[in-house]
């Protein structure tokens, strides 16, 4: 648990047990990816949504760099 995920789960919601957020954490992160399209499925996800391939990589959990 570092202070940019504490700082973003606050930003979702009011949360200061670590429990939650983690929670939270998870699923906002927990997702798979589509190697043909790069669409974001559910994590429970078969088959893309967007082009219905079956090519799909579970997204790294990681609050890396997206923004700035
Ligand atoms: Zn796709």
């Amino acid at each position: 648990m570092n202070s940019s995920l504490n700082n973003l789960a606050r930003s979702v919601m009011p949360l200061t047990d670590p429990a939650q957020v983690q929670i939270v954490y998870n699923r906002v992160f927990a997702k798979k990816v589509c190697r043909e399209c790069g669409a974001l499925n559910s994590i429970r996800a078969v088959k893309c949504r967007r082009c219905h391939s079956y090519n799909l990589r579970p997204k790294k959990k990681e609050i890396a760099s997206k923004k700035s």
